[in-house]
């Protein structure tokens, strides 16, 4: 199957970027296109037909040399049937994306959890290298994550393993947008966090905060370094919870590595010590300290270097 590309397509709501590398994963070439969702199933199908000719024929290269296609989906998906089966930002309903590719293309592909995806993405060019058992945690506008087992994603009985984002981290705690309350990601994401300010602000709470156009994350986080009480206070609430939703995945898991990764890990020391603060209070010591709690390795591209590594993980062992 050693062809001499891979292909790697990261679907996303607003963009389609695709990217066609060697079969080690350097890419050669790479574009990023509008998805257009309203324009419904068949029509963004056929934009990423479109897109994966157009890597190919940019390159100049054949399609029998072409060893695999993966896709970074966001989920739910049925990965073995390559199903998208329903995400909010695309317009796929149990839509058989992977049989499509396949008959149109003549190449085998695959598909792959975007999150799953960017822990394969670290195994194979970023953090995780050399590591074969580690969690990759996504701290962004939501939560995600995956969990490497010996080199390979575990995905669980029906496939949708790794969401960390929604395990119960205060019970009595706000409704999450999955139904349930106090998860993870209702307490902890960017968004969570933004609206936990807000809130804050609107009650009448005093802040610096008051100055900015917008108050996101990234806001909160910048303010609390330069020492707004509201800022630090919602810092420190927001990742305690961060905390011990990585305590709890290092007591189940007892991982080499977490990864967290995502547009809130930009933050930096202001989450990492404080995460690991939390975990060194509420984890064995034999874990707490063995753990490294780490940002990721690959930034730029992490879910089109991803949806390479999808490919990458069929066709050899990360050792
Ligand atoms: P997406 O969720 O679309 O994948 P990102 O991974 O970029 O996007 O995450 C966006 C979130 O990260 C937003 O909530 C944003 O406020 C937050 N964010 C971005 N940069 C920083 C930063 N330097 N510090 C803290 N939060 C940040
Ligand atoms: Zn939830």
């Amino acid at each position: 199957m050693n062809g001499k590309y891979i292909i790697g397509i990261d679907l996303g709501g607003t963009k389609i970027s695709g990217a066609i590398s060697t079969f080690d994963g350097k890419i050669i070439y790479k574009k990023s296109i509008d998805t257009l969702s309203s324009q419904g199933p068949e029509r963004v199908t056929g934009r990423i037909l479109g897109h994966i000719k157009h890597l190919i024929e940019y390159v100049k290269a054949d399609k029998d040399e072409v060893s695999g296609i993966g896709i970074a989906s966001p989920g739910p998906l049925n990965i073995e049937e390559g199903v998208i089966v329903e995400t909010p930002n695309l317009p796929f309903r149990n839509y058989p994306l992977i049989k499509t590719v396949e008959r149109e293309t003549g190449i085998k592909a695959y598909l792959e959890n975007d999150a799953n995806a960017a822990a394969l993405g670290e195994l194979w060019f970023g953090a995780g290298r050399g590591s074969k058992n580690f969690i990759y945690m996504t701290v962004s506008t939501g939560i995600g994550g995956g969990i490497v087992i010996n080199g390979d994603i575990y995905h669980g009985h029906t496939g949708n393993a790794g969401e960390f984002g929604h395990m119960t981290v205060e019970p009595h705690g706000p409704r999450c947008n999955c139904g349930n309350y106090g998860c993870l990601e209702v307490m902890s994401s960017g968004t969570a966090i933004a609206r936990i300010a807000n809130e804050r602000l609107k009650a009448g709470e005093d802040s610096l905060l008051r100055n900015c156009e917008k108050v996101t994350s990234k806001e909160v986080f910048e303010y609390a370094s330069k020492g707004d009480k509201l800022s630090c206070e919602v810092v420190d609430y927001t990742m305690n919870y961060l905390g011990i939703g990585t305590a709890n995945l290092v007591n189940a898991f007892d991982p080499e590595l977490i990864i967290i990764g995502g547009g809130v890990s930009k933050a930096g020391d202001a989450l990492f010590s404080r995460v690991k603060n939390v975990v060194s209070k509420r984890c064995f010591e034999i874990m707490a300290k063995s753990v490294k709690i780490i940002p990721p390795g690959l930034s730029t591209d992490a879910g089109l270097v991803g949806a390479l590594a999808v490919i990458m993980s069929k066709y050899n062992s990360a050792d």
